[in-house]
């Protein structure tokens, strides 16, 4: 008897008038996110779809996205969760990859989500439905529909979530998650934070991404605890959160952190409130790591996972030994070896390619065995990061191994030089990329968003601190690994979940 939904039939029988949801003056109980979600069973139903079928949601962190994911799931059907940002062709792509049948779209993507579904129902003979999911004519249709009571009983091994991610290479793949996967990781996420009733969470990642669904969005309804929604990440307004809303757990990536430290208003914000606060997506610099816990006076864990690991493999914990710039040391139940690349381990701090065997791993891709079998050969998941554990057992990310440049023979690890940078007063935000070079192969530009109050006055000052940060970076490192030139921009690009884009940097 498994389903991820019985964790919302528990916690809103033992608290129905908590607060599960709350964005801006909206607030949605346990209660009340319970009986929604049996609505859309209902409405499911009448769309004939069943267990096992695929539903694919886009939307951004709204109350709606809550109880549409956990409809879908008592239903015992499978959640697609795509990016609100898609176009329409990539919508049908996902469609058609996923065999969705429905397809629940916030109004903001509507015409996306039809031109999407359209042509995903004509390359599949299917017809795809789109319900549009927006303030009045659905929550309307939601109101007068009947509740479905009851959750579909499923193996834990049946298909949850699939989750698409660019993985390594090639176009999206879906990565399978099942409900022990999530449940698994649901319980791990509520450990490491302490995410409690009472306690609330910050909910500005999307939850269309694993970090946001599983330890924001089914970490609050395992344990009765209230996620505040910010649908589109602006520091100020998170910064506003947080004191408004007295938020205990803060959970984003590292651009978020940066953001906020960066805001004017974060000097005179009261963030007393915030208990804990957690990274991951991608690295943490060693400089912000520091500067977020004197000024928001808080621990600020660093963990790291993937799509295909539910997300959670290996967290920095309170009260056990920690090392800033590293991802801590695997979670409960999930194992790590570094490899090389026959599958064979690595000499103890060798670096090699982080691979994860667990509860965490997924099923594999999506109708897709040749990817599976390329990602876990023999057991073992291969991350694509490369990584090593010290001598205390604790691992540290190298970089990704995609990323790796090689320069006149030389492997250089972006990462390395970005921590460097992020030392100089007028980073604000450093991504270290490799470009083809006649004579070296690749070689090496720091692509640099500065801080505000440092953007140069005129050409001479740009040509001039553009100068400043090689010299900089070239007093610190190997002369093999200093950035050669230096590119100021204004932003970096970002995903959805504000990672830096590496691979969408033109220079
Ligand atoms: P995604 O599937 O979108 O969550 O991306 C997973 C990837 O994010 C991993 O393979 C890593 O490259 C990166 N990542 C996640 N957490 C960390 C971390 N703490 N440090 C460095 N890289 C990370």
């Amino acid at each position: 008897m498994t389903n991820l939904a019985n964790n919302l039939v528990a916690t809103a029988t033992r608290s129905p008038s908590a607060v599960a949801i709350k964005l801006d003056d909206v607030e949605v109980t346990f209660g009340a996110l319970e009986v929604l979600s049996q609505k859309i069973a209902t409405i499911l139903a009448e769309q004939g779809v069943g267990r096992g079928d695929r539903v694919a949601l886009i939307m951004p962190n709204i109350p709606q996205m809550a109880f549409v994911y956990y409809g879908v799931l008592r239903a015992g059907a499978v959640v697609v969760p795509l990016n609100p940002l898609l176009k329409g062709r990539e919508v049908a792509y996902h469609l058609t990859d996923s065999g969705a049948r429905l397809v629940f779209a916030w109004e903001g993507v509507l015409a996306e989500a039809q031109a999407g579904a359209e042509d995903s129902g004509t390359a599949t003979g299917e017809p795809v439905s789109v319900i549009a999911v927006d303030g009045s004519a659905f929550m309307q249709r939601v109101a007068g529909t009947e509740p479905t009571p009851g959750v579909v009983e499923l193996d834990g091994g049946d298909t949850a979530v699939v989750l698409y991610t660019s993985g390594t290479t090639g176009r999206p793949k879906g990565a399978t998650l099942s409900h022990t996967n999530l449940s698994r990781n649901t319980e791990i996420s509520r450990d490491l934070m302490g995410t409690a009733e009472g306690e609330v969470l910050f909910g500005g990642l999307p939850f269309f991404h694993i970090f946001g669904q599983t330890c924001a969005l089914n970490a609050a309804v395992l344990t009765g605890a209230t996620v505040t929604l910010l649908p589109r990440f602006e520091p100020g307004k998170a910064l506003e959160i947080i004191a408004r809303d007295r938020v205990t757990i803060f959970e984003g990536v590292p651009t978020m952190y940066i953001a906020m430290l960066r805001h004017p208003s974060v000097t005179d914000t009261d963030l007393s409130s915030v208990r804990v606060a957690v990274s991951g997506g991608s690295a943490l610099p060693v400089e912000v790591l520091h500067e977020f816990e004197r000024v928001f006076g808080a621990d600020l864990l660093e963990g790291y996972g993937l799509s295909e690991t539910s997300p959670i493999v290996s967290f920095n914990r309170v009260g056990h030994l920690r090392k800033p710039g590293s991802i801590g040391t695997p979670v409960d139940g999930v194992e790590v070896r570094m490899l090389d690349p026959e599958g064979n381990e690595v000499a103890q701090g060798e670096v090699g390619e982080l691979a994860v065997r667990g509860h965490c791993v997924m099923k594999g891709y999506w109708r897709n065995p040749d990817a599976t079998a390329t990602a876990i050969p023999d057991g073992w998941f291969r991350t694509g990061d490369l990584a090593r554990f010290d001598e205390d057992g604790l691992i540290f990310i190298v970089d990704r191994k995609k990323d790796v440049i090689l320069r006149g023979g030389y492997n250089v690890y972006p990462r390395e030089v970005e921590e460097v940078l992020y030392e100089h007063p007028a980073v604000a935000e450093a991504a270290v990329i490799g470009v083809p070079d006649d004579l070296h192969g690749e070689e090496i530009v720091a692509v640099i968003g500065l801080k505000a109050e440092h953007a140069p006055a005129d050409d001479a000052a740009r040509e001039a601190l553009g100068t400043e940060i090689v010299d900089f970076a070239k007093e610190r490192v190997a002369a093999y690994k200093y950035p050669r030139r230096v590119v100021l921009v204004d932003a970096l690009p970002k995903g959805p979940t504000g990672k830096i884009l590496k691979r969408e940097i033109k220079v």
